[in-house]
């Protein structure tokens, strides 16, 4: 016997998450979305690692965010003393990337990556420490055409994946001139009424202002409305921008709310920013997130390249998913394979590697714990697989060079099986299948056929 205490379970770190087979297919097919999409509008893949030096963020995201002074997983590598910390988000290593491998030398590039990224935040629904991002940047643009483009793609997106409760807020927060004379008005303003202002706020007030007006705090809300706006302080080439965007926006009849508020959370931003916001998920409502970054090449030691990105939320946009409804469930395989005896399993794995070459999904029953089982024990697990065909070989099928094919969906039952030779069975699965399928939705060809969405 095994020592009880050395078998109890270990649990996975707290708020992060398994993906399980079952929610597979809602990934698969958000990522196969996101990246038709992406490579549509002409954007290249990148892949950072997922740790960085600690510097890194801190640098690029500024000290006074709330990533910064406490959400990072940092930690000093013990072989040798480095200082790292696990991405709590991409756009820094992505411009460290680009700057390092001087990918912009001789165009503007359009990137995006995906993956997990690390935040010490107190787990809760649509809040992970582990979570998941998609996100694009375009390094080398400085117009107002490629913000547009970015939120165009994100209306692509949710449209591609049937989404339709988000909405979009844009603001612009100028630049650092601008924001210096509006944050000397704003911070008067905050005095002003500093008793008013919770802790969160007063610790800011000399810091950061700006994401005071951040705030979830309702109790705060009257106060921030009516604090100074910083769209009435932005110069005329901001202004020309931000109305450049907009100009945009509406000529592609993407709807949008101006938000004078709306912030992000990161200090590196200038000008436009835009988050994607939806009722439908509760007080995590923020499922993308982005805006100009035009001074952060510069404070990674890059010469001035403007840049604008964003972020989206992969488990907010899953949810959002599975609020809209439909069917992501996936079948296995398209055949499942049952056998009894020695000749029959040797034949069974000639037949699943044909059926595989002609682009079918196959499983072939295998031995468990007790062995291969009665061949209703291995009925059961073709009709637990969601296979369309089971193939069944026994020894008599073997003896006649033959195999019965029996479809598992059929409404009458009564007929629904068939003995094929072992020759014929390839083309008499796939003729089948390409029936039943343009029976059930029409178009999709055999490596689709086990996808129903
Ligand atoms: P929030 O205000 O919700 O904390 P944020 O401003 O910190 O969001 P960003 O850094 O802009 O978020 O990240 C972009 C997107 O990533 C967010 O809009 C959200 O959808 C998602 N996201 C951020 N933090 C988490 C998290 N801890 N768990 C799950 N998703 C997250
Ligand atoms: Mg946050």
């Amino acid at each position: 016997m095994a020592d009880p205490k050395k078998t109890e379970k270990i649990v996975g770190v707290k708020g992060m998450n398994d993906v399980l087979p079952d929610d597979a297919p809602l990934w698969e097919l958000f990522e196969n979305t996101v990246q038709s999409v992406l490579r549509s509008y002409g954007y290249q893949q990148i892949r950072t690692p997922i740790v960085e030096p600690t510097a890194l963020f801190a640098r690029g995201l500024g000290e006074v965010t709330d990533i910064v002074e406490k959400e990072m997983y940092s930690f000093t590598d013990s072989m040798n003393g480095d200082a790292l910390t696990l991405r709590p988000e991409c756009t820094a290593s992505v411009v460290r990337s680009v700057l390092e491998h001087n990918l912009t030398y001789d165009s503007p590039k359009r990137l995006w990556y995906a993956g997990p990224m690390f935040r010490h935040e107190r787990p809760q629904k649509g809040r992970y420490r582990q979570f998941h991002q998609v996100g694009a940047e375009a390094v080398g643009f400085a117009g107002p055409d490629i913000d547009a483009e970015l939120i165009l793609l994100c209306q692509r997106l949710w449209d591609d994946l049937g989404l339709t409760d988000i909405r979009l807020e844009i603001n612009s927060i100028g630049d650092a001139a601008e924001r210096q004379r509006h944050r000397a008005d704003l911070i008067s303003y905050f005095e002003q009424h500093h008793d008013q202002l919770d802790a969160d706020a007063q610790r800011r007030l000399h810091t950061n202002p700006l994401r005071i007006m951040d705030t979830k705090n309702p109790a705060m809300q009257e106060l921030v409305n009516a604090a100074p706006k910083l769209l009435d302080y932005l110069g005329d080439e901001s202004r020309a921008h931000f109305e450049g965007v907009q100009r945009l926006l509406r000529h592609n009849s993407v709807p949008f709310t101006i938000n004078p508020r709306l912030v992000r959370g990161m200090d590196y931003y200038n000008r436009t920013v835009f988050e994607w916001i939806t009722d439908k998920l509760g007080s995590q409502g923020t499922v993308c997130g982005g805006g100009r970054y035009d001074p952060l090449v510069e404070i990674f030691g890059g010469k001035p390249t403007p840049a604008v990105g964003f972020a989206m939320g992969v488990e907010r946009l899953l949810e959002l998913m599975k609020v809209a409804g439909g069917d992501f469930s996936r079948s296995q395989c398209d055949v499942y394979l049952v056998h009894q005896g020695d000749e029959a399993q040797l034949q069974s794995f000639v037949i699943g590697e044909r059926l595989r070459d002609a682009g079918l999904d196959v499983v072939l029953h295998c031995a468990a714990a007790g062995g291969l089982g009665s061949f209703k024990s291995q009925m059961k697990r073709a009709d637990a697989s969601g296979a369309a065909y089971a193939i069944i070989l026994g020894e008599d099928e073997i003896a006649s060079g033959t195999a019965i094919v029996k479809h598992l969906r059929e409404a009458d039952m009564t007929n629904n099986q068939q003995s094929v030779s072992l020759e014929a069975l390839t083309d008499h699965l796939i003729d089948r299948m390409i029936g039943d399928d343009e029976h059930d939705h029409g178009h999709l060809h055999a490596g689709q056929l086990n996808t129903h969405h």
